[in-house]
């Protein structure tokens, strides 16, 4: 770690934050970064310079334990703390990520509307232009390096830089795994298939597209590409997301090609943050249709495999009304494997989604109780379920939709939360 003072600046470079992923009550920042405190903000810098992390100082900030952080895809999240009432219950947890986009988010109040974070945005752009001159002056070598390297990211540039990174990818990440929290969302995204076998009547992010695998050519071109995109601050990722939607159906082959490469060519095992993961969506086809042979492999991986599968519903009425082409025996059947999966494999979690909504059929959630009472007889900490809330946010009917959810939660054997979708 280097400090030095300029003017009413005092810059660190080299900080070093937790070298695990933790779930805690309190700001905590991962890996290597630096930092620049003004009289008013923290701005956090991953080790290309770029901006991540805004905390405000004064008393407009609307929270001293709240801050916001930009993502890869160069989005602004809110992360609040939401008078951590229920927060850590309804997400597994303790700090909510507010996106500055639309989500399926059932809270009411959009942080973004609080001028106090606009402004921390607009400072940070004032910030990035005043650096950019003072990467001239007479600083110590490390420094002055930190201070050319962020001079260099403004807005305009990061934005471009947003946009490359799905160019190199072919591709855009409308949503992550909700498994990714456990990483705070900090993935490297290979996209190993594209599309998805479905395209269910209620799905906004679905693709119009046929569901179609990568070559291993384009896999390894995008494996190099990332490299150099993530440059410096890939030593702070652990993670690779395989998308999009049913990285699963992409086949033994291919997804052990795409991890196995990724792993080392990213050097995971050296990451400043311990304990390398792999997450992925999968579908009740594709898991049906998987033999024991890839959660062998992926079980023997120096990684942890997580991979979510979106069943929606055990009722028929409803996956007929959410027009989603799978059967309630398929679900039946689906859960089933997860189940049998997560206590075979210590290193493969395969979690489940189910949809959450005011107006969907009652049998949506006896289903859904019938279903899990049958085949559990104890509470098990493995194999989490999210509810997908299907709602816009700011109406009456989320805080329906929420004690809607506590009802389930209390009556769920498995880990149960909901899925906030996010995107990168
Ligand atoms: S819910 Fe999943 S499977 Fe259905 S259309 Fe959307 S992405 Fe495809």
């Amino acid at each position: 770690m280097e400090v030095c003072r300029i003017d009413d600046l005092d810059v660190t470079i080299n900080r070093e934050g937790s070298c695990e992923f933790a779930k805690v009550s309190y700001p905590i920042r991962y890996g290597r970064y630096s930092e620049i405190r003004t009289p008013d903000y923290r701005f956090q810098f991953n080790l290309n310079g770029e901006i991540k992390f805004i905390r405000g100082l004064d008393k407009n900030w609307p929270d001293p334990l709240e801050w916001l952080k930009r993502t890869a895809g160069n989005d602004w999240v809110y992360y609040s703390t939401g008078g951590y009432s229920g927060v850590y219950d309804s997400f597994g947890e303790y700090y909510l990520p507010c996106p500055s986009y639309a989500s399926n988010a059932t809270y009411v109040n959009d942080p973004f509307e609080n001028n106090a974070v606009g402004s921390a945005i607009t400072a940070w752009t004032g910030l990035q232009a005043r650096i950019s001159q003072m990467a001239f002056g007479p600083f110590p070598r490390n420094i002055k390096d930190f201070l050319t390297l962020a001079g260099r990211n403004g807005p305009n540039v990061l934005a471009t830089k947003a946009r490359n990174l799905h160019e190199l990818i072919g591709g855009n990440i409308t949503v992550l795994p909700p498994d990714t929290r456990h990483v705070d969302y900090e993935v490297i995204p290979i996209i190993v298939a594209d599309s998805c076998l479905y395209r269910c009547g209620f799905c906004r992010i679905k693709s119009h597209q046929d569901f179609s695998p990568r070559t291993r050519e384009d896999i390894k071109k995008q494996i190099q590409n990332l490299k150099a995109f993530y440059g410096h601050d890939i030593k702070n990722y652990n993670s690779v997301f395989l998308g999009t939607h049913d990285a699963l159906n992409a086949g033994h082959k291919l997804i052990m090609f795409a991890a196995e490469k990724a792993y080392e060519a990213f050097d995971l095992g050296q990451s400043n943050i311990k304990g390398a993961n792999l997450f992925l969506f999968g579908s009740v086809d594709s898991l049906l249709n998987c033999d024991d042979s890839l959660f062998d492999s992926l079980n023997s991986l120096p990684l942890k495999t997580y991979i979510n599968i979106g069943l929606e519903s055990a009722d028929k009425n409803t996956l007929d009304i959410i027009r989603k082409p799978i059967t309630p025996f398929m679900v039946e059947q689906a859960f089933t494997r997860m189940l049998e999966v997560n206590r075979r494999y210590e290193r493969i979690e395969i979690t489940v989604n189910f949809l959450l909504g005011y107006h969907l059929p009652p049998g949506h959630l006896s289903s859904f109780i019938e279903l899990t009472e049958n085949r559990l007889d104890k509470p098990y900490s493995k194999g989490a379920i999210y509810f997908s809330p299907l709602v816009n946010s700011g109406s009456e009917q989320n805080r329906g939709i929420v004690r809607k959810f506590y009802k389930i939660k209390a009556l769920s054997p498995l880990p149960t939360y909901i899925y906030l979708i996010q995107r990168l």
